[in-house]
């Protein structure tokens, strides 16, 4: 008989398998657990879901792409590869060359494009967390709530430890500094405490502005924002995961999502 207080028992194992057999690949994480239908919940579904039913709907039941590929998208991604090698790398004792990223980001783009890719580059090696122990770079991660809900997922930028502190970093990028969800942090805060027993993590949204000029900006195009984290939040994120899995288990049932969202906001609005 079907138990909904037991619906997603074993779904976490299923989970830290994919981990484990993708050696920790951030990358491949997500299209893995989706190829092999393990029911998760992530951060990116739940403000999906928040957002718009029906953007839930087209993103993660249809999986509809989005055509053409908004350049943000393709340049956040490359920016999130190379924040990443840098601190591979210098975690292996190895240079770092920024040619060599320039090279690599005039193959991908051009006019604007690359100029704003340049010089977010510029911005991360001169703000570079020197005198840390990297403990985790694009490191995928999961942790169950309850059995009645899907395993929380996500994948982490970066973590690093410093005289025993841990300290977490998501990047962010986009043509201005936009406020932050907390919810992102909480559920990063909640995997590190359960993962290393580390009991007060500092937390920071590092955030890159595309501009194309670093001479001539009024405000910094480079944001190093801590995230002070209350101890009633992880009951708070709790209560959003759970509401957001039940929404979302209803769109599933139904094979559709109400229209509720902005829609000028809205990446889909083309394919909705
Ligand atoms: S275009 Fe509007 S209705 Fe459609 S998914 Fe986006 S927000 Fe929702």
């Amino acid at each position: 008989m079907f138990d909904p207080h037991a619906a997603y028992s074993g779904e976490l194992e299923r989970v830290q398998q994919v981990i484990a057999r993708l050696a920790g690949d951030g990358d491949r994480f997500a299209e893995t657990l989706r190829q092999e239908q393990i029911a998760h919940l992530s951060y990116s579904q739940v403000t999906a879901v928040e957002f718009c039913p029906r953007r839930y709907y087209l993103q993660y039941v249809r999986q509809v792409e989005l055509t053409p590929v908004p350049a943000y998208f393709a340049k956040g991604k490359l920016i999130h590869n190379i924040i990443a090698e840098t601190y591979i790398r210098l975690n292996a004792a190895q240079s770092v060359d920024r040619d060599a990223y320039f090279q690599r980001i005039g193959q991908a783009f051009d006019g604007e494009q690359r100029v704003h890719l340049e010089n977010a580059v510029a911005l991360h090696l001169e703000n570079l967390w020197h005198g840390c122990r990297v403990v985790g770079i694009e490191q995928p991660f999961a942790f169950a709530v309850s059995d009645a809900m899907p395993p929380i997922v996500g994948v982490i930028d970066l973590i690093l430890e410093k005289d025993g502190q841990f300290i977490v970093i998501d990047h962010k990028t986009g043509h201005d500094f936009y406020p932050q969800d907390e919810l992102q942090m909480a559920i990063y805060r909640e995997y590190i405490r359960r993962a290393y027993g580390a009991v007060d993590p500092q937390f920071y949204y590092e955030s890159y502005r595309w501009v194309n000029n670093l001479k001539r900006i009024r405000k910094p195009a480079f944001q190093r924002h801590p995230v002070n984290l209350q101890y009633t939040d992880w009951q708070v994120a709790e209560n959003r995961l759970k509401a957001a899995s039940r929404q979302i288990e209803a769109i599933r049932r139904a094979h559709s999502g109400s229209k509720t969202g902005i829609c000028f906001r809205c990446p889909y609005f083309r394919q909705c």
